[in-house]
Parts: C-alpha cells; structure tokens; sequence
C-alpha cells in the first residue's frame, strides 16, 4: 500500500509536475516522455495522477 509519504516524495522530486509515470511491469520510475522502461525494456509505462 502506498503511504501518503511516499507521494508527496514523489511530488518533491518531481515538482513541476503532478502526474507519476512508471514501469507496469518493474515499477521502475520514468520520465513523462519516456515510453519504454529503461530498466526492463517493458513498453507498458502507467501514468498516475497525484493530484
Ligand atoms: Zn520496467
């Protein structure tokens, strides 16, 4: 379960924006423009919305 916490680090990091983008498939945390996963190569990138 993500804690509160957790997001508002993500928001921190990342404050020009208000949308998490991440790897479906390893979790690994992308650029918004970025569509395939660095990580795994994984082309599935989920966009969460924290606002
Ligand atoms: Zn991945």
């Amino acid at each position: 379960m993500l804690s509160k916490q957790f997001i508002q680090q993500i928001v921190r990091l990342d404050p020009s924006s208000a949308t998490h983008h991440e790897c479906r498939h390893c979790g690994y945390s992308v650029e918004k423009d970025v569509d395939e996963c660095p990580q795994c190569g994984s082309q599935e990138i989920a966009a969460y919305n924290l606002e």
